[in-house]
This record gives structure tokens, C-alpha cells and sequence, in this order.
């Protein structure tokens, strides 16, 4: 491995503390992938990792990705790059704004060079001209969307590792592409059932796209989507997902973030109080980081 970021060995499930799990006899653990690094927060270094090294292994010096204002994604890549000595392209959706979001702003201060999308072009990920000459050239390799595809689901399928404690018989993960999903199936336990709480709303087809990422499993580990805890759809929330996260951090001293780990951790601990578990019952969230965007809310919003 060539990278400076080896695999952080140190993160480890952790017991959550709060009376209504004390109060309900239900083990939570967390495993902190958020304290991974600063910048390539949680589950997208998994999901760079092998990216990375196909571009090192063919020779390319540069990293082509998709992602929107306030994305998680592009700041990893972004951070990863500069960290690996690979130049790096953020092909944003939407047009540019006079000033940039501080997330924008960070992946551009760290090196990447950043190019605006019409939303039209953006859905249908066409390629700038000079882009798609770098990549026909072989220069630059392109990282879909999120990360999605094999070497991401590949990366992600390296998270289990980190488990050495016994097995879980829950699991659960924020899904936003399913790609960390797809490694969690691919590699957990057969004891473990894997959770996917989905941000997105009336994603219909995310089944079928965690499947394409798990083309040899004859026998798929057992897995879960969850449709209904998106509140409203992708980056909707309102003042008691505030509220809990807050809350939660007061008894837990967890932060989450408002477009994935809050709609997480929010589930579980609803499914918690509706008494889905069984007393005794073992249960691990996967806190995919994402803390970065909590800079789109108003200050002050959150205690953390
Ligand atoms: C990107 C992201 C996800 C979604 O992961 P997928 O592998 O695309 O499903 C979940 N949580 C956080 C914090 C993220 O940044």
C-alpha cells in the first residue's frame, strides 16, 4: 500500500450509554468510522481506497468525481487526493454560486480543480470535453457518483474487519448510493442482519443497485432496506431531527449529521422504543461520518 492513510486499526465498536437502551435491554454499539480522519470522513475512505490504487497501479496521476455543493464525497476525494499525491476533479451539479460553500471552498483549498454542471448535464454525468479527453488518454480514472461500483463496494467490504467483537445480530448503515451497504452484506457475519436506513425517498431500484455490487453471492448475507425514515427525501429534515440530534449527543456524546447518521441513529432508537428488539438483543450502527455538512445550518442549531 502506497497511501499515507494505512487501515485505522484503532476504530472498534463501542458501547452506546442511554436509559431508554438500558430501560428496553438493548446492546448498542457504535463503530466510529466519523473519527477516521478529519476530512475523509467515515465510509468514503473505504470507499476511495481501492480507486486510489487502481489509479497508482495504471499509472494515473489523476482522480475524476461527481458531487453536489454540500457533498461528503467530494471533500473526501478531494483530502484523499492531496494526501496521496493525486491531482483531483470535482465536477459539481448546478451552476456556480458568487460565493462557494464551505465545503467547496475546503476540496478547493486542498488542490481540487472545480468544474459547474448545468443540472441537465449533471443527471445525465456528461463529461466536459477536457475531461473526457483526459480519461480517453488514460490520465485520469473517473470515480462514479458516491463512489458506487466494484472497487467502492470492495473498499467498504473492509469495514467488517474492524469488528473483532461477537457478532451482532443487527447491523445498521445510512444508505445513500448502497454502496457501504453492499460491503457490509458482502463481508459481515452470517449471524448479522444488515439494516439499511435509505435517505433518499421512493428510491425503488436501490435493491437492484446493492445487488450489481454483489454479482457472485450465491447466497446474499440477510439484509433489510428500510424506506420511510428519509424524512421528506434526500437533505429534507425539520426542527425534531434537530432536536434528537442534539438530544443525542447530550446522552451519548455521538454527533451525527443532518442528512445521514441523524436519520440513522433516529431509527434505530424509534425501532428501539417500539420494541423491535428483544431484550438481550445485540445491535451495531456504522456512524459514516458526514459531519461536514452540518455547516449548511443555521449556527447555532447544534450544541456540537
Ligand atoms: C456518503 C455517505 C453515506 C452513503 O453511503 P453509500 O455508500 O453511498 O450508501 C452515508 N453516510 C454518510 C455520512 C455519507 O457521507
Amino acid at each position: 500500500m502506497i497511501f499515507s492513510l494505512s487501515t485505522p486499526e484503532h476504530i472498534q465498536p463501542e458501547k452506546v450509554n442511554h436509559p431508554l437502551l438500558e430501560e428496553k435491554q438493548v446492546r448498542m454499539e457504535v463503530l466510529r468510522l466519523d473519527r477516521i480522519h478529519p476530512l475523509v470522513s467515515g465510509n468514503k475512505w473505504f470507499k476511495l481506497r481501492y480507486y486510489a490504487e487502481k489509479a497508482q497501479h495504471t499509472s494515473k496521476k489523476m482522480i475524476v468525481t461527481f458531487g453536489g455543493a454540500w457533498s461528503n464525497h467530494i471533500l473526501a476525494t478531494a483530502a484523499f487526493c492531496r494526501e496521496n499525491g493525486l491531482s483531483a476533479v470535482g465536477l459539481i451539479r448546478g451552476e456556480r454560486s458568487i460565493t462557494l460553500s464551505p465545503t467547496l471552498q475546503d476540496a478547493l483549498d486542498l488542490g481540487m480543480e472545480l468544474q459547474f454542471l448545468s443540472r441537465e448535464a449533471y443527471r445525465r454525468k456528461q463529461l466536459p470535453a477536457d475531461i473526457e479527453l483526459l480519461i480517453q488518454q488514460k490520465e485520469a480514472i473517473l470515480v462514479p457518483e458516491g463512489g458506487f461500483g466494484m472497487e467502492g463496494r470492495q473498499g467498504a467490504s473492509t469495514i467488517p474487519g474492524l469488528i473483532s467483537a461477537p457478532p451482532f445480530e443487527d447491523i445498521f448503515c445510512a444508505v445513500g448510493t448502497g454502496t457501504t451497504m453492499a460491503g457490509l452484506i458482502h463481508s459481515a457475519v452470517e449471524a448479522s442482519t444488515i439494516h439499511g436506513i435509505v435517505v433518499l425517498k421512493g428510491y425503488a431500484s436501490m435493491e437492484k443497485d446493492i445487488l450489481s455490487l454483489l454479482p457472485d453471492q450465491g447466497d446474499l448475507g440477510r439484509h433489510v432496506l428500510h424506506h420511510e425514515d428519509h424524512w421528506g427525501g434526500y437533505a429534507r429534515w425539520d426542527i425534531e431531527l434537530i432536536r434528537f440530534m442534539n438530544d443525542w449527543y447530550k446522552d451519548t456524546g455521538i454527533p451525527t449529521d443532518i442528512i445521514y447518521t441523524g436519520k440513522l441513529f433516529y431509527a434505530v432508537m424509534k425501532r428501539v422504543r417500539e420494541n423491535h428488539f428483544p431484550p438481550g438483543r445485540k445491535i451495531l450502527v456504522v456512524h459514516s461520518g458526514g459531519l461536514q455538512g452540518n455547516r449548511s445550518l443555521e449556527k447555532g442549531a447544534l450544541i456540537f
